[in-house]
C-alpha cells in the first residue's frame, strides 16, 4: 500500500497518515460551505484539494474504508442578514443555496461527500456539549449568551502557533459586556422572535459558528478522528476554538490528528474581493464557457499549500493541455492501474502539481487511469475538446502526435543505452526544433508541447 504523508498544521511536518482510530479505516471531516451565496472560485479550492484526497484515500483504502464528511452551515448570522435584504425565507435561502453548490461541485467534478451533515440538524447534539463544556468549568452563561472561557484551555492557541497576547493584538476581537475576557467566544446567542432559534437551558436562541463542527464531527466520526481540513483562513479562530470544544468536552478523545489547509486562491495577482472588480463564482465561469474540468485543472495545477493565482493564461493553458490529453485518451481503454510515478506523487502531501507533469509522459492508457484517479472526466465524456480550434492551439496534441514522440523519445533512450550520444542529441534537438518540450527526470524523461509546436516539422521527422 502506497504510504500517504500529509503536512499536518498541528505537529508542522509531513507525517504519515496512519489510521489507529480503526486501522484501515480513513475518516475525514472538512469545513463545508455556509449556504447564503454563491460559491466564489477561493471557496471551490477546498472541495477540489479534498476531493483529490478522498479519491486517493479510497484508491488506497478501499470506497467502503473512508468516510468522508462535509458540513453545510445552515445557521449564522449572514444567512439571516441575507434572507431579510432578499425578503424570502431562511429556508429558502439555505435550500436554494445548497442545491446551487451541489450543482457548481459536480461541475469541477468533485463526488459528493459519505455524510454531509447540517448544522440545523444537531442543536441537541450542541446544547449538550454545550451543557458539558459549563459543568465542568470550560464556559459560563451570561446575559442570555454562553461563552467559552479561553483561559480554562491551557493549549488555547498551539494549532496556530500564537499565544493569546499575540491574538488580542491581531484579531479583532469583539469586546462584549458579558464576556470574562476578550478571547471568550460564543458558543450559544438568544434569537429575536423573528430570527431562528431554538429552546435551550439559556432560553431560546442560536448556536456559534464554532460549536457546529465540534458537535457534528463528534456525533458522526466520534472523539478521535484521522484528519480535519479547510482554507488557512479557518486556522484562527474556527479551528482553534473547535479544538479547544471538543478536548474539552471529551478529553479522553485525540479530536483530529492530522490539520490541513489550503492556502487562499487569488486572481491575476490579487485577494479576489468585490472592490477589486476581480471577484467572480464558479457558475460565472461555467456560464462564460470555461469548462469544469479546466478550472479543476487550474486549481490541480497549484499545489494545495501554496497561494494559488487564478489567471487568463493559465486557464489557457489548462485548456490546451486537457485538449490533448482528451485527444490521446479518446476512445482508449484504461489501464488497470494508475503508474506508481503518479500515486507517489500524490502521496507525498497531495503534490497535484507533480502527478500532472508526471502524467505528461503517459501513454493513453495509463493517463486515462490517472485522469480518472484525479477526478477528470473521460474524454468520452465530454465535448468541447473536439471543437477547439486548431491555429495557436496544441491542437494536434493528438494521439498520433503523442505516438510519435513516444516512439522517439523510446529510440532516444536506446541510443543513449548503446551509448550513442550523437543519436539522442539529434533527436532531443529535431522534437525541440518542432515544439516539443523534453525534461529528462530520473529513470526517463517527460515532454509537453511548447506554445509554438509545429506539427509539419514534427510529422517529417525520422
Ligand atoms: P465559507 O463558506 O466562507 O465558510 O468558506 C468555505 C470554505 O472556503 C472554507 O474552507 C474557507 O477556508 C474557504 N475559502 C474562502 N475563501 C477562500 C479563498 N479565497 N481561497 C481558498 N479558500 C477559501
Ligand atoms: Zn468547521
Amino acid at each position: 500500500m502506497t504510504e500517504i504523508r500529509l503536512w499536518n498544521t498541528r505537529t508542522r511536518a509531513k507525517d504519515p497518515l496512519e489510521p489507529t482510530v480503526i486501522p484501515g479505516r480513513v475518516s475525514i471531516y472538512v469545513c463545508g460551505p455556509t449556504v447564503y451565496d454563491r460559491a466564489h472560485l477561493g471557496n471551490a479550492r477546498p472541495s477540489v484539494v479534498f476531493d483529490v484526497l478522498n479519491r486517493l484515500l479510497r484508491h488506497t483504502y478501499g470506497d467502503a474504508n473512508v468516510t468522508y464528511v462535509r458540513n453545510i452551515t445552515d445557521v449564522e448570522d449572514k444567512i439571516i442578514d441575507r434572507a431579510a435584504e432578499r425578503g424570502i425565507g431562511i429556508d429558502e435561502l439555505t435550500a436554494t443555496t445548497e442545491a446551487w453548490y451541489h450543482q457548481d461541485m459536480a461541475a469541477l467534478g468533485v463526488l459528493p461527500p459519505d455524510v454531509e451533515p447540517h448544522a440545523t440538524a444537531f442543536i441537541p447534539q450542541m446544547i449538550a456539549m454545550i451543557e458539558t463544556l459549563v459543568a465542568q468549568g470550560h464556559a459560563y452563561a451570561a446575559e442570555g449568551h454562553v461563552l467559552f472561557a479561553v483561559g480554562s484551555y491551557a493549549d488555547y492557541g498551539a494549532l496556530s502557533g500564537r499565544s493569546v497576547e499575540d491574538m488580542i493584538a491581531g484579531a479583532r476581537v469583539e469586546v462584549a459586556p458579558y464576556k470574562r475576557d476578550p478571547m471568550d467566544f460564543v458558543l450559544w446567542k438568544p434569537s429575536a422572535p423573528d430570527q431562528p432559534g431554538w429552546d435551550s437551558p439559556w432560553g431560546r436562541g442560536r448556536p456559534g459558528w464554532h460549536i457546529e463542527c465540534s458537535a457534528m464531527s463528534h456525533a458522526i466520526l466520534g472523539d478521535s478522528f484521522d484528519i480535519h481540513g479547510g482554507g488557512i483562513d479557518l486556522q484562527f479562530p474556527h479551528h482553534e476554538n473547535e479544538i479547544a470544544q471538543s478536548k474539552c468536552a471529551h478529553p479522553e478523545g485525540a479530536f483530529a490528528r492530522i490539520w490541513m489547509h489550503n492556502e487562499m486562491l487569488q486572481v491575476e495577482g490579487k485577494k479576489m474581493s468585490k472592490s477589486l472588480g476581480n471577484f467572480f463564482t464558479v457558475r460565472d465561469l461555467l456560464d462564460r464557457g470555461v469548462p469544469g474540468e479546466v478550472i479543476r485543472f487550474v486549481f490541480l495545477s497549484t499545489h494545495y499549500r501554496k497561494p494559488m493565482d487564478w489567471t487568463e493564461k493559465k486557464r489557457g493553458e489548462a485548456e490546451k493541455r486537457l485538449t490533448a490529453w482528451f485527444r490521446k485518451t479518446d476512445g482508449v481503454e484504461a489501464a488497470k492501474v494508475v503508474p506508481a510515478r503518479v500515486l507517489a506523487a500524490l502521496a507525498d502531501d497531495l503534490n497535484t502539481h507533480l502527478a500532472l507533469t508526471e502524467m505528461n509522459s503517459l501513454s493513453a492508457p495509463y493517463l486515462k487511469a490517472a485522469m480518472r484517479l484525479i477526478g477528470l472526466p473521460d474524454a468520452e465524456e465530454v465535448d468541447w475538446f473536439r471543437y477547439v480550434e486548431s491555429g495557436g492551439l496544441a491542437v494536434g496534441v493528438n494521439s498520433e502526435a503523442a505516438t510519435k514522440i513516444d516512439e522517439l523519445l523510446a529510440r532516444r533512450s536506446e541510443a543513449k543505452n548503446n551509448r550513442n550520444f550523437a543519436e539522442a542529441d539529434r533527436i532531443r534537438d529535431a522534437l525541440s526544433e518542432a515544439g516539443v518540450v523534453i525534461k529528462d527526470v530520473p529513470g526517463g524523461s517527460v515532454w509537453e508541447f511548447g506554445m509554438s509546436v509545429d506539427l509539419n516539422k514534427l510529422e517529417a521527422l525520422k
